[in-house]
């Protein structure tokens, strides 16, 4: 190819070049009955782990360093030693029982069928464990009221990135790649307003995608940024941590822009307002969390919609953010930490008197 003998015309070109837009082919239904047949696949990668069922420490089977890759993904092994074998090692079984243990199942450290169930289910790309460390079963007890207390599982990036005080209003735009309809925009408008609600933060949207703090695009395959999408179900999507600000999706998924799943619920179909929601929580520096109502739980099963923020996900944001001024708090099982303490402080406090009355009391029939 002969190049044009000015730079400047040289230049001109490969920004127009780089700029192109190349639309990505993104799946989007209104509905999950208008999926059509040839869109929905028989099976996923994933699903050959279930021949896995039943596997523990000491046996080899065939194909297991790929369920060891998918482990070293979302945290949970290093691959420090090389090549994954298909042994099932003890690295590979202590992966297993932290996994068992995130997701509130019996911690038998084996491929039981309930574990299995678990790691096949379609799940967000961000792993459960950063830097060697589990937080979603961090465990920090709250007190609901002075007797009934729950446990709270959120957790943070690594050093807790947030976004700095002076940016609380931020901008979000689509990546010019991916033209989008009113309806998709709409999905993810309302995800935003759900975080907006519990907290001091605004999002607004803008057309100028370089210049917005958070940028929201579909990509296919492998796409620059070492995560790569695996195509139907698998991982969905992956953000990162404040002040990063992307927000990437499978464009190989089939996305319900409604969430009707009321008619049907066909095994790929994904709602797309339930994963939006999930990772504008990364995008604010959340983690995952082992709450399984909690929007920060870390997989989704196809045909499902879970879109309201739990009091987990809200305790979580809260605490880097605070609140919203114009919060009602309409979930008033949230008790701070502190609170907590002098809650349990109050309850010991009672009890000291009851145990002081009744010594005295037991002096006094002793003594006459
Ligand atoms: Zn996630
Ligand atoms: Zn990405």
């Amino acid at each position: 190819m002969k190049l044009p003998s000015s730079p400047i015309i040289l230049i001109v070109l490969l920004t127009i070049s780089i700029n192109a837009v190349i639309p990505i082919s993104a799946h989007f239904y209104p509905n999950a009955s208008s999926i059509p047949p040839s869109a929905i696949p028989n099976k996923t990668s994933w699903d050959e782990f279930n021949n896995f069922t039943g596997c523990n420490k000491g046996v080899k089977a065939y194909g297991l360093h790929k369920l060891k890759k998918y482990f070293e993904y979302f945290g949970y092994l290093n691959n420090s030693y090389g090549n994954f074998s298909d042994e099932f090692d003890g690295s590979l079984e202590d992966a297993v029982k932290i996994y068992q243990l995130n997701f509130n199942l019996n911690t038998t450290g084996a491929l039981d069928e309930p574990t299995l169930k678990h790691i096949v289910q379609p799940r967000c790309g961000n792993a459960d464990i950063v830097n060697g460390t589990s937080t979603m079963h961090s465990g920090r007890m709250f007190s609901a009221n002075s007797t009934i207390h729950a446990v709270a599982h959120y957790s943070f990036f690594p050093n807790r990135p947030r976004w700095p005080r002076q940016r609380s209003q931020l901008t979000y735009a689509y990546s010019p790649d991916n033209p989008l309809s009113d309806a998709v925009r709409g999905v993810f408008s309302r995800s935003f307003e759900r975080w907006s609600e519990v907290t001091p933060l605004t999002f607004s949207e803008t057309t100028s995608y370089s210049r917005a703090d958070i940028r929201i695009g579909f990509y296919i395959g492998d796409h620059g940024d070492g995560e790569p999408f695996d195509g139907v179900l698998g991982t969905l999507a992956h953000a990162f941590a404040p002040t990063v600000g992307r927000l990437h999706l499978d464009g190989d998924e089939n996305w319900i822009i409604d969430g009707d799943f009321l008619n049907s619920s066909p095994y790929s179909a994904v709602d797309l307002e339930s994963v939006a929601v999930h990772e504008i929580g990364h995008l604010l520096g959340l983690g995952h969390s082992s709450v399984e109502e909690a929007i920060m739980y870390p997989t989704i099963s196809s045909g499902t919609r879970r879109v309201e923020l739990s009091n987990d996900d809200i305790m979580g944001v809260q605490e880097l953010y605070g609140s919203n001024p114009n919060y009602n708090g309409s979930n008033p099982t949230l008790t701070p930490r502190g609170e907590r303490d002098r809650n349990v402080a109050h309850v010991l406090g009672s009890s000291s008197w009851i145990v002081l009355v009744v010594g005295i009391f037991s002096l006094l029939v002793l003594f006459f």
